[in-house]
Order: C-alpha cells, then sequence, then structure tokens
C-alpha cells in the first residue's frame, strides 16, 4: 500500500486544493491519514419538552401542530409551528427559509435540534436543525469528527477528503509496530486506529485509537531523535582538539577552585572534543551552578588550538555580561574576544566581521545574529549557546552547509522532569553539573500576602543599607484596565514615596530599547541603582552578587519554571539571600506552588511538582526547548503513556540501536517520514 502518492490522486483535489492543503503541511494519503480530528461532537440526547434547559441547546422529539408563515420587514421570510410532545408544547422559530413550510408536514414528527430562548413574549427553539426521526437514531451514538481548519479548508471537504483516503488504503495499511510489541504493550492495530480516530464506533474504540496513536507519536518521537544521536555520532570530527598548557594556567588563575562537577563535566566535555566524534552535548546545571567557567574553559581550548568559539546568548545584556566576563577569564592568556549584537554601529560590525573572518578572532561572543547574519569565520569548531536558545537540528545543517561540522555545546538552567527528558534531549548526550560552588546559602524564602507590604518595605530598607541591591518583579510594564496587577512603572512611583530618598530606584522592562536597558543593567551590576522594579525580563542568566533580596508581586501569574528562575537572580555570592513571594490569591494550586517554593530550591525537584501543579505560563520552560507540538499526544495529559513509549524506545535502542533489524524496517521508515514533518519544529 503506497500512501506516500500524493493527496490530488484523490476527488476534488486539484492544484488549488492541494496548495492549501501544503499549507497545512499535508501533502500524501499518509498526511491526510496522520490528519486527526481535534475533536468530535456528540449526539444530544433527547430532553422532554417539560425538561427543556433555557438558553442552552436542546433536542427535542415532538409532533408538528401548527404551521404558520409570515413575512416581516424587507423579505424576511418567518416560519414559526408548535411543536408538541407528551409533556408539553413549544414553538419553532426560522427565518429565511420559505420551503419549511412545505417540508414540515402537520403531525408528522421530527427531532429539532436548537438554543431555546424566551423572545416575542414567547418560549421558542431558535431555528433549531430539523432531523427526520430514524436518522436521528442512527447518528446519536456516533462521534462526529471536527477536524481543526484553516482558510478556505472546510469541514466538509476534510471530512469527505479522509474518508476517501480511508477508503483508498481498504485496510491495508502496513502496521509498522511489529505484533509482539502490540501484544505486550497492549496496542490496537494500525488501521484499526486509524479508522476509528476518524470515525470512532463508541467512545471504547476511539479511546482504543487515541491510545495507540499518541503512543506512537511519542515513541516516533524518541527514537528519531535516537537516531539522530546516532548519525551525528558518527559524524567525523573535523576538529580534533588536543589538550592545552593553557589550561592549567586558566585555572589556576580563578578566584575560587572549581566544584568536582565542574570539573566531571569539563572532563566529559575535554573527552569528547579529542575523540573522532563531533560533540553533541548539553550541559544542564541550576542557576548558579558555575556553567558559564566550563564553557570559558571550552573557548579556551578551542582557540588555543588555533580554531575559533562562538557563545550565543537569548539576550543583549545576558551576551554582554559573558562577553564580560568571557573576556576578563581569556584575554590575559593573551585571546582576543569579539562581541556581536544587534545594536552595535555598522561600522563596529563590518569590523567584526573582518577580524573573524581573518581569524583574528577566536573567540565570539553574541546573541543568535552571530549565526543568522552574514559572519564568515576562518574555522569555527565549537558553538555553544546558553540558556534559552536549543541549537536545533536545522542550525546544525545550516552551519554545516557553511562547512563543516562544529561541536556544539547546549546550557541550560532548566531543569526538566525525567519522564520528559528524553523527549526534550533525546539527540544529545546530557552533561549535569549536579553541585553548587561551596559557600551558597539557601535562599530564604517566604510567601505572604500584600498586608505585609510596609514589613516587606523596611526589610528592603535594611539590605540596602547593609549595602546589598534588590530586584522587585512586576507581571506587567504599564497598568491595564482590565487587569487588577501591579505595573512595573506605577509600582516604581509607589515605593519611590514610601521609601528613603536616598534610595536609588529604577525599571527596566522589556519594551524599553535596548541602550536604555544595557544601560540600566549596567548600573545595577555597579552597585549604582540599590532597587530595580523589572518585569521578567531579568529572568534569563543575569548575574549580580551583590543582589540579596528578591521581591516578586503577583506571585499567582508566575509557574514554578519562572519562580524558580527568577530566584535564582539573587544568592550568587557569598551573602545570605532572600525571596519573598507577595500574593492575594486563595486558589489552592497557588497555595501548593508557593509551598513548594518555600520548602525546595532544587531546581529538579520543583520541576516534578511543576509537572504535577501545572501552574499559568510556560510548564517549566519546555518551550524553550523547543518541543515539537505534537498531532494528538499531549505531554502532560498523556503522561502515562509517554512513560509506556520512554520504556519501549529505550528498549528498541538497546536491542538495535540503528533500527536495522528486519522486523523494524516498517517503523523505521516511518519515523524517517514523521521526522521529515516534525524536525523544522525541533529546531530551536
Ligand atoms: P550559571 O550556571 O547560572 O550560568 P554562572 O556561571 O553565572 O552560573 O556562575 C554563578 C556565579 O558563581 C558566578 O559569579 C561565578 O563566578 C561563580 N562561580 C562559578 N564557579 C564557582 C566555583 N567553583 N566556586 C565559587 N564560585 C563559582
Ligand atoms: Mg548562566
Amino acid at each position: 500500500m503506497n500512501t506516500s502518492l500524493p493527496v490530488t490522486i484523490l476527488k476534488g483535489i486539484g492544484d488549488k486544493k492541494s496548495e492549501l492543503l501544503k499549507r497545512m503541511r499535508i501533502y500524501s494519503i499518509e498526511d491526510i491519514l496522520n490528519y486527526y480530528p481535534r475533536d468530535y461532537e456528540k449526539n444530544m440526547p433527547i430532553t422532554k419538552i417539560a425538561n427543556i434547559k433555557m438558553d442552552e441547546v436542546n433536542v427535542i422529539e415532538g409532533s408538528i401542530c401548527l404551521v404558520t408563515q409570515n413575512i416581516r420587514k424587507k423579505n424576511l421570510v418567518m416560519t414559526k409551528t408548535k411543536i408538541r410532545d407528551n409533556t408539553g408544547e413549544i414553538y419553532a422559530i426560522w427565518f429565511s427559509q420559505p420551503y419549511l413550510k412545505n417540508k414540515l408536514k402537520l403531525g408528522n414528527k421530527y427531532i429539532f435540534k436548537g438554543k431555546i430562548q424566551y423572545k416575542y413574549n414567547i418560549i421558542q427553539i431558535s431555528s433549531p436543525e430539523i432531523y427526520e426521526i430514524n436518522k436521528y437514531e442512527t447518528t446519536i451514538n456516533s462521534l462526529k469528527p471536527l477536524y481543526p481548519l484553516s482558510k478556505n479548508i472546510s469541514m466538509n471537504f476534510i471530512s469527505t477528503v479522509i474518508k476517501q483516503a480511508i477508503e483508498y488504503t481498504r485496510n491495508q495499511l502496513k502496521d509498522y509496530l511489529p505484533e509482539e510489541i502490540r501484544r505486550d504493550y497492549n496496542m490496537a492495530e494500525y488501521n484499526y486506529a486509524i479508522r476509528q480516530i476518524h470515525n470512532p464506533d463508541n467512545y471504547e474504540s476511539l479511546e482504543e485509537a487515541r491510545k495507540r496513536l499518541i503512543f506512537d507519536e511519542f515513541l516516533l518521537f524518541q527514537l528519531g531523535l535516537s537516531l539522530i544521536k546516532e548519525h551525528t555520532s558518527v559524524i567525523n570530527n573535523s576538529f580534533v582538539i588536543q589538550e592545552v598548557l593553557a589550561e592549567k594556567v586558566f585555572i589556576e588563575k580563578l578566584p575560587y577552585t572549581l566544584t568536582n562537577a565542574q570539573k566531571k563535566v569539563w572532563d566529559e566535555i575535554k573527552v569528547e572534543l579529542k575523540s573522532d566524534k563531533t560533540m553533541n552535548r548539553l550541559v544542564q546545571g541550576d542557576v548558579g551552578s558555575g556553567k558559564t567557567v566550563v564553557a570559558a574553559l571550552a573557548l579556551l581550548t578551542i582557540a588555543e588550538n588555533n580554531y575559533q568559539g562562538c557563545m550565543m546568548a537569548p539576550t543583549e545584556v545576558l551576551a554582554k555580561q559573558h562577553y564580560k566576563s568571557v573576556t576578563e577569564l581569556l584575554s590575559p592568556l593573551g585571546i582576543e574576544v569579539g562581541l556581536l549584537v544587534g545594536s552595535m554601529t555598522k561600522k563596529n560590525k563590518e569590523d567584526v566581521y573582518n577580524r573573524l573572518k581573518n581569524g583574528q578572532i577566536k573567540v565570539l561572543i553574541g546573541t543568535h545574529a552571530v549565526i543568522q547574519e552574514k559572519v564568515e569565520f576562518e574555522n569555527l569548531a565549537l558553538v555553544i549557546t546558553d540558556e534559552q536558545h536549543r541549537f536545533g537540528v536545522k542550525q546544525r545543517e545550516a552551519l554545516a552547509s557553511k562547512g563543516l561540522y562544529p561541536h556544539t555545546l547546549v546550557m541550560s538552567a532548566t531543569p526538566i522532569p525525567r519522564t520528559l527528558a528524553l523527549i526534550v534531549y533525546g539527540d544529545m548526550d546530557v552533561s549535569v553539573i549536579d553541585e553548587m560552588p561551596p559557600g551558597r546559602q539557601k535562599i530564604e524564602t517566604f510567601s505572604v500576602n500584600t498586608s505585609y507590604r510596609d514589613r516587606i518595605y523596611s526589610f528592603v530598607e535594611g539590605e540596602i543599607s547593609n549595602g546589598r541591591q534588590v530586584y522587585i518583579i512586576c507581571p506587567m510594564i504599564e497598568d491595564s484596565e482590565s487587569l487588577e496587577l501591579e505595573s512595573v512603572i506605577s509600582y516604581t512611583e509607589k515605593i519611590k514615596g514610601k521609601i528613603s530618598e536616598n534610595i536609588k530606584i529604577e525599571y527596566l522592562h522589556g519594551k524599553m530599547k535596548s541602550k536604555e536597558k544595557n544601560n540600566i543593567m549596567e548600573r545595577f551590576s555597579n552597585n549604582e541603582i540599590d532597587i530595580l522594579v523589572s518585569t521578567t525580563v531579568i529572568e534569563v542568566g543575569v548575574n549580580v552578587p551583590n543582589a540579596t533580596l528578591m521581591i516578586i508581586e503577583n506571585a499567582e501569574r508566575f509557574g514554578l519554571a519562572g519562580l524558580h528562575q527568577l530566584r535564582g537572580r539573587v544568592g550568587r555570592g557569598n551573602y545570605k539571600s532572600y525571596c519573598i513571594l507577595v500574593t492575594d490569591s486563595k486558589n489552592t494550586i497557588t497555595k501548593k506552588r508557593m509551598d513548594v517554593m518555600c520548602k525546595y530550591t532544587d531546581g529538579f525537584v520543583i520541576s516534578e511538582y511543576d509537572l504535577k501543579l501545572r501552574g499559568p505560563g510556560d510548564v517549566f520552560g519546555l518551550k524553550q526547548h523547543g518541543l515539537p507540538e505534537f498531532r494528538i499526544a499531549d505531554i502532560f495529559r498523556d503522561i502515562e503513556i509517554l512513560k509506556e513509549a520512554n520504556c519501549l524506545a529505550k528498549k528498541i535502542i538497546e536491542e538495535d540501536n540503528k533500527l536495522s533489524k528486519e522486523k523494524y524496517r516498517y517503523l523505521n521508515e516511518k519515523i524517517n517520514k514523521f521526522f521529515t514533518n516534525t524536525v523544522e519544529q525541533i529546531s530551536l
């Protein structure tokens, strides 16, 4: 059964329609079959007229005992009937459907579906759909699929196309899951699942179909990532690295000793750089665990081997901060570090381009612009991305097309629940910095309501008089009429009146010009500002060790991921630090989330709770990792199925890491098809 044939072999799909379908990523018969309903419309049960519910859609069965028609203004024909069952009577009214008068026969019974309303002084069912008795009954137990639509693609059209595609396949689809697996995991057969998902016999068969297809989606995705990993691991290392003498000097010069975890991770990186394999590694370490210095070690080693390395950060503020710390670490060793961010003048950029091309700059730090603009490297051997930006398969390909595959290192402070790790990082090797530098104290966290404001402000003054600095986070930039939330601008005004005059307060938000933002951040870094009132723009990566107090207003508005990231901005030096979560919310989930924050500091522990509690916002920053959007699966709702798929994926890879066995042939083919459609989405 060849399901890769184009959709145009089906009736009713010409060039125009196929263009429209392409936009929905539907090219082949197979794509059509895998275009699943987003929901199902259920036929409603029949209600007796005595029991109808006002202002809701009701279905009633009754005989016609009166039909009248009159013309209202502007030729508007109104058809009015009286319907009767053994409990009562009700009017039904339609507009502009003159033919109804002949269709609805006095004394005949019909089924009517429509909204019950009180209008023109009568209770009526408004413009109801009309069904012959037996027709409604045959559909009463069926679930009508509702498909996601797009412009110029109607429900009717997509339903007909899918019907045709199913008929075309005549149950001859190859089931790519070997029978023994289906048996072990209690999964429905593929043809059955496809038929039932599009045209379910009943709820039970629909559930069977859903389970199978959700399972498939997880499994295909995870196996696909494993295959990519397998594939990249055989890419020959074009940049074999030697260990360098400068490494020792560098480590000795540091004002601290590396933690064992940092050493371990650096060793893992080094082994790989020296091997014949191209590195594709993720370094995971909680906020403040000291990832930057590990990155600097890698950049140093690359530079000393006479190659170039580059490091990308998600924001300019962060890029500049990295530039500063990496320059401090590397320039004493004679390594030239360059900066490339959007706000630089054209002239400065040109200068950087030139010095990169001729190999003068060994280490480039910047925002994402560094790989997107017309940047040419002399011999780029390592790309590091910090936080947020996951370096996707696509970009790896883009870079490779410029020349050779560089090593890649992704650094993330987002701990993710173990169950999701395979989905997110399945194509990478992972190193974990699972230890904090010594001397860090637990960030004391409190959750209070707004009645504590005055006490909070005196605490703020106390910290500042000790020379420390304070962050205050508000969810909004400006006051909004519809939401009663604290906003950066008015909060700054408000607090100025309540706090000693010689305390310097500034605000920061995402809509400010990047020059202004940088200026504020710089002054805060230099302790020229005492209190920084900010939106979450400071969430990622910013490092001001002198800041010891984080106040989060409307804490209910943030998910655990966000709260954890924000709290990570304090406690970065040797001073005792505090986090105060301010909320008046009485919601029980919010209360639980606040409790988790007060009790735990370990990001991995918090991430597990996050998965359980789910708050507002993006659950544990998963979007940051570029998760694909699944067609039918939902990693949160379907977590149990995900676990099963995890388990099977691991088993299969252990048994046959290239999926080259005959029994996996169709599975392998399916993964390839699945991935050509999905991979664009996992990048970045
Ligand atoms: P993150 O992992 O969040 O990126 P950073 O790399 O910004 O963390 O490091 C946080 C702070 O910890 C920095 O001020 C850095 O100088 C310091 N640091 C890093 N490693 C150590 C260490 N081994 N001992 C003491 N301080 C360290
Ligand atoms: Mg960092």
